[in-house]
């Protein structure tokens, strides 16, 4: 990455989950001032909003949180009707609201015309996770021209996550000095506990699984 970002300004689209976390240092690390978006709408654990707010709080970093309550409008599914369990055997997880991200990277674009930042940076990822079309890159590079001509700003959206699998996120949470924060501080649990999780339902075992392979990969390396 050029020097000449470290003038310029990123808005990072943040839940306060492990790979936002990792965004958000990787901003830290790559831009001059740094602020943070988070979309409240109805998820499962109001607690996900609150690991975000302490988060944004203890970077000392300015956060917005958006209402995007409609959402639950849209979507009668696990992540926002609270009696439904949540299945990821199809395809598509039932957690699955039609064109989320979309609608995310719209209002962060707003929201980043407002604040004055040329950068938009998002933890989306095609490689190990997803059946999500608007988190693949084809439709993140389409958005970035779209939002640019919509608002007639050179936005540049940033996908640091896009090809990594959870090991190699790990890895670069590692690499700017984070390991151990996003560890312990962030929520990626369905059931709403912090850092390790209930290490039973399916995003516990994704974030355990590639944690497991990136410290089995670095003591091997170091033995
Ligand atoms: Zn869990």
């Amino acid at each position: 990455m050029s020097d000449v970002l470290q003038n310029e300004k990123a808005l990072v689209v943040f839940s306060g989950g492990q790979d936002s976390t990792t965004c958000l240092f990787y901003a830290k690390a790559h831009f001059k001032e740094v602020e943070l978006v988070t979309f409240e709408y109805g998820q499962r654990h109001a607690q996900e909003i609150e690991v975000a707010k302490h988060i944004a709080q203890e970077q000392g970093l300015k956060h917005h949180v958006l209402d995007m309550s409609l959402l639950s409008q849209l979507s009668p599914n696990a992540l926002t009707s609270h009696d439904m369990p949540i299945d990821a055997s199809d395809d598509i997880p039932n957690t699955f609201v039609p064109a989320r991200n979309l609608l995310f990277l719209s209002f962060a674009g707003a929201l980043a015309y407002q604040i004055n930042a040329k950068h938009i940076i998002t933890g989306v990822c095609e490689t190990d996770f997803s059946g999500y079309p608007d988190c693949r890159d084809a439709f993140i590079k389409s958005m970035n021209v779209t939002m640019s001509l919509a608002m007639d700003r050179d936005f540049v959206i940033h996908t640091p996550l896009m090809w990594l699998n959870k090991k190699e996120t790990w890895a670069l949470s590692d690499s700017l000095g984070a390991l151990e924060y996003v560890r312990t501080k962030t929520l990626t649990c369905y059931n709403g506990v912090v850092a390790e999780g209930c290490g039973e339902c399916p995003a516990c075992h994704l974030r355990q699984q590639g944690l497991n392979a990136y410290l089995n990969e670095k003591g091997a390396m170091k033995s």
